[in-house]
Order: C-alpha cells, then sequence, then structure tokens
C-alpha cells in the first residue's frame, strides 16, 4: 500500500464511524445484495461501486418505433421465489405480467421446419405419454427407446456426469438430439457434452436417484402440482414466466433509485474496482483491519466488508491475493456469449405463422441459430396492433463467431434463417442487435467440486463473500439469492443477525 493511499483510506474512515461496506458490481446480482444488507443491517455504511455509467449489468431494455424490446433477459421463472419476492417488496405487483397463455406451445426445428415439442415434455423428460407416442420428431425407434426408461434401472454412481450423457442413457440418443439439446442450448447456450448435470439441473439427477425413473418421476410431481393448484385456486396465481409491464430494466433501476433515496446505500457509478488487498491493524499485524479497495484512477479506500458480485473474470483477479482458490475458480469458469437479434415484420409478411412462445434449434440444422421467441405472441402488449415481434438467440458455444462478424453480417444470416423458417416476406419494420461476449458462465464437469472448494475457502476467509451468476445459477432469480446469501453471510461475519 502506498503513502497515498493509507492516506485517502484513512480520510474515508474518518468520514465515517459507521462500519462500511463495498458491493461491487451493479447487475442483479449486486444491487439485490446491496438491498438485502440495508435491510438487515442499517446500521452498516454500505457502498456500491459500478464500473460502467448504469445500473443493471447485462439487463438492459428499450423502446423503437412503438416496439418493447428487452436486450437480455426477457422473464423469470416463478418455481423459486427470490425474483419474484424482490418484485413485490418494490412495489412491482401491479406490474408483474404473466405469458399469454393462449400460446404455450414451444417448437423444435427439424429439416427447417417447425413442429411442436410434445405436449408435456419438460426439459428433459415427458409427463404426458401419447403426445410423445404421436410426434413426428421421433422415429418409431427413437420413441420405443424413451418408453425403455420407465423399465431402466438408476445409475449406481454418485459422480457428476454429463448432461449428453445423462439423457442419451436414460431416454436414447434420438431424443437427446432432436429435443434436449436444442432445449439445454437455448437455455444455457454451452455444449452439453461438458455440461455438469448435477451442478446445472441437479433436479433431474435427483429425480433418478429418489424414483428412478425420470418419466415415473416429473408424472407424480406433476400430480402433486395439480393438486396444490387446486387448493390454491383462491389465491393470487402466476404463471411459469413472469416479466415487467414497464420492462426487465425497471427493476434494476428502481432497485438503485431505492437505494439511495432512503439512504440504504450510495451507488457509485463510473469506479471499477481493481485491487483488493488486505488492510493492516494499527499495530501492523496483516489482516484484522479489514480491506483496501482500489480503483482504475487509483484512489483506494478502506472498507471493513467486500462483498464481490462482478462477472467470474473481474472476480478472480481481484480475489488473487486474498482468496486463490476462489481466484482459481473464477478465473477458469468458462462463459460463452449470446447474441440477441429482434426483428419487427407486419403480420401478413409471415407467410407461415405458428401460434407459440417460441421455438429451439438442434445443432444438426447446423444454422447457428440457438433459439427463437415470439414476443408478440408471448407478450402481446411489446408490439404495436398487426405486427410480429421475433426475438432470435444466436451464438454460444455453437457459433461464437456471432458474436465479433460485423453487424450487419449478422442481421443478414438471422434474417435469412428467418426467413426460411417463418415464410418472411420482405424487409423487416425494425431490427435490433444487442451482444453480450462472455456473458453466460458455463457449469462444465468438475464444477461441483470447484464450488465446493471455493465455499470452503470464502467460509473461512471473514467479511469477504462472492455472489453473482458464476455460483450456482444463471437465472435472474439464482443470481438475486446469490445476492441475498452473500449479505446475510456479510452481516453474520460482522456480528449481525438477519432477523
Ligand atoms: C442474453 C442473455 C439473456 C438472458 N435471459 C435471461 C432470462 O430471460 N431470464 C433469466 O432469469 N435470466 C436470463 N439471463 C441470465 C441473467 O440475466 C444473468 O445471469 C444475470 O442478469 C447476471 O447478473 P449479475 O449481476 O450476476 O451480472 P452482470 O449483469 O454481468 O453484472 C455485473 C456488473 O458488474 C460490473 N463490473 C464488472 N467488473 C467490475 C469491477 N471491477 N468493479 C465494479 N463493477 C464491475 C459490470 O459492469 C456489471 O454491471 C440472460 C443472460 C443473457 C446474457
Amino acid at each position: 500500500m502506498t503513502n497515498n493511499a493509507n492516506e485517502n483510506a484513512i480520510e474515508s474512515e474518518n468520514a465515517s464511524s459507521r462500519r462500511r461496506v463495498a458491493v461491487l458490481g451493479g447487475g442483479i446480482s449486486g444491487l439485490a445484495a446491496a438491498w438485502r444488507l440495508s435491510k438487515i443491517a442499517p446500521e452498516l455504511d454500505v457502498v456500491l461501486w459500478e464500473k460502467t455509467g448504469r445500473v443493471g449489468g447485462v439487463i438492459g431494455s428499450k423502446q423503437i418505433d412503438g416496439f418493447h424490446l428487452e436486450a437480455s433477459v426477457d422473464n423469470f421463472i416463478t418455481t423459486v421465489p427470490w425474483a419474484l419476492d424482490l418484485c413485490k417488496e418494490l412495489g412491482f405487483e401491479q406490474e408483474l405480467t404473466s405469458t399469454n397463455n393462449r400460446y404455450r406451445r414451444t417448437f423444435v426445428v427439424r429439416k427447417r421446419r417447425l413442429y411442436p415439442l410434445p405436449d408435456g415434455f419438460m426439459t428433459m423428460a415427458p409427463t404426458k405419454l401419447y403426445p410423445m407416442a404421436t410426434t413426428p420428431l421421433l422415429s418409431l425407434f427413437g420413441k420405443l427407446r424413451c418408453a425403455l426408461e420407465l423399465i431402466l434401472p438408476r445409475r449406481r454412481s454418485q459422480e457428476e456426469e454429463s448432461i449428453a450423457a445423462f439423457v442419451t442413457r436414460r431416454l436414447g440418443r434420438e431424443a437427446f438430439e432432436r429435443l434436449v439439446e436444442p432445449l439445454v442450448g437455448g437455455i444455457y447456450g454451452g455444449d452439453a457434452s461438458r455440461l455438469s448435470l448435477q451442478a446445472t439441473l441437479p433436479r433431474f439427477a435427483e429425480m433418478e436417484r429418489k424414483d428412478r425413473s425420470l418419466i415415473w418421476s416429473m408424472k407424480k410431481s406433476q400430480k402433486k402440482a395439480k393438486k396444490v393448484k387446486r387448493e390454491e385456486e383462491s389465491g393470487a396465481r402466476y404463471s411459469f414466466f413472469l416479466t415487467l409491464s414497464s420492462g426487465m430494466e425497471s427493476l434494476p433501476r428502481r432497485l438503485a433509485e431505492r437505494l439511495e433515496s432512503e439512504n440504504r446505500a450510495r451507488v457509485e457509478l463510473n469506479r471499477e474496482a481493481v485491487k483488493l488487498e488486505k488492510a493492516s491493524d494499527a499495530n501492523g499485524a496483516n489482516g484484522d483491519g479489514g480491506w483496501l479497495l482500489t480503483d482504475s484512477t487509483g484512489k483506494t479506500e478502506r472498507f471493513d466488508a467486500v462483498l464481490c458480485a462482478t462477472p467470474s473474470d473481474a472476480a478472480g483477479s481481484l480475489f488473487r491475493s486474498v482468496a486463490p482458490i476462489t481466484s482459481e475458480v473464477c478465473a477458469g469458469t468458462e462463459r460463452t456469449g449470446t447474441a440477441i437479434v429482434h426483428l419487427a415484420f407486419r403480420n401478413e409478411q409471415v407467410k407461415r405463422p405458428v401460434a407459440g412462445m417460441g421455438f429451439v434449434v438442434p445443432p444438426s440444422e447446423g444454422n447457428g441459430l440457438l433459439a427463437g421467441s415470439f414476443s408478440s405472441f408471448k407478450y402481446p402488449s411489446r408490439a404495436p396492433e398487426g405486427t410480429t415481434l421475433l426475438r432470435i438467440f444466436v451464438g454460444g458455444a455453437r457459433s461464437p463467431d456471432s458474436l465479433t462478424i460485423p453487424e450487419s453480417e449478422l442481421l443478414d444470416r438471422v434474417l435469412a434463417e428467418t426467413r426460411a423458417l417463418l415464410g418472411v416476406e420482405g424487409e423487416p419494420l425494425m431490427s435490433d442487435v444487442a451482444r453480450f461476449p462472455n456473458a453466460m458462465p458455463q457449469y462444465y464437469l468438475g464444477r461441483l467440486d470447484a464450488i465446493r472448494r471455493l465455499r470452503e475457502e470464502l467460509d473461512a476467509t471473514p467479511t469477504l463473500a462472492l455472489a453473482g451468476n458464476a455460483l450456482e445459477g444463471v437465472g435472474l432469480p439464482a443470481c438475486v439469492k446469490s445476492g441475498n446469501d452473500a449479505a446475510e453471510k456479510i452481516a453474520a461475519d460482522l456480528g449481525i443477525s438477519a432477523n
């Protein structure tokens, strides 16, 4: 630490007699963490540093020519409570918008045509037998192989297994390639032969462990869910996915506004943390004096605790000297990028429309697309009357060049594929490209052990915490939970009880 840094650090310490906590990163994970921390420990002085000039991280909404576009996060799942609870806490109840139930179906591309995913097929297992028996997506052999799943024994080994190996073992190669691989690719953009089932979709590993057959287990939980639904019929109900009518970006924006206006935390934009080190205490003993954080302008401040919610590469470099195992795991996390292309047409330009939420594309189609959403069916208020708004995903491990080729080339490529799939004629009314290089951490084989080692180290490192999408889920609810958990760790380390 330089003399200058020492003076600055001491200056900021004198400015506040309250204990200071730095939250790094103003994406949903960091904002949720700052919010939670300010609620359970209002006595702390919480400061959030965000590298860019805006909060929200990858989340971004925009309006173009009457169309509402979501650059990345489109909606969030409600089967887990964390994102929904946060929205309610922030007063978003009137804005929660359910998906349009009339268009529940998802389609799968096969030989450049769209076929409905068999009704009741949930990510990697069927819940209804008749639609599986009649789907044109599988051959007779493929269907019989799927049915065999009902009598296959469970796997003995508890070792991590790839999603590809698991599904091929249980349902056969055809069901994997034609149904599961496109669904998983559409969500994670990763390589299913390397994605760890236990780290990415643990509930399916648990189904096999508990009930042996996935089909049987899914049917059992559907029955249970129906019973709960009947019992809850009178209460407030939400669809499987929800969005916000004012756009998903209003969630991080409101969080930041409320943190500031209610004096819960200070949000400092354009502040990039570049160095984190242990501070020395008054006697010079290393480690008891909190943390020193340096920003990209060279200014250093002292904090009693640090909660890092940056993407994993930044966390990897910040933690290098203070938590080497965490640093190594974060820096070694492979990430893929995604591009989202919005296209709008007049309804009559779409000659082969399909009534559904969207479609997924198997890699064997070779067109580089991962998936598409019919945004104007899913959330009708997003497009003017008489128009169709499409949201196409490209990139992932499948076509990394989508992130680097010129935007106009990417647009032409996606437009050509869209024309072929939906029979679109003429030019789009509106188009938009948003690219997110390295935005999706992949939980590849070995992830469980890496996260266990990371947790062990952080548990043994008081007043230091980590949140974000590289930990235990990439979806918005999991990010909110990671922020909540990290805030609770910091509060507990500072001797403050969460209740
Ligand atoms: C294209 C796309 C579509 C998605 N769609 C959905 C969806 O529909 N539903 C869903 O649930 N999830 C979706 N996700 C996943 C989800 O949106 C993300 O996992 C989540 O928003 C990540 O939030 P985060 O705060 O962890 O990270 P980020 O959003 O990446 O935020 C991290 C922040 O840290 C800042 N930062 C970086 N380095 C520093 C530093 N050194 N100092 C200070 N600040 C720093 C960055 O500027 C950024 O603002 C999608 C993701 C992508 C990429």
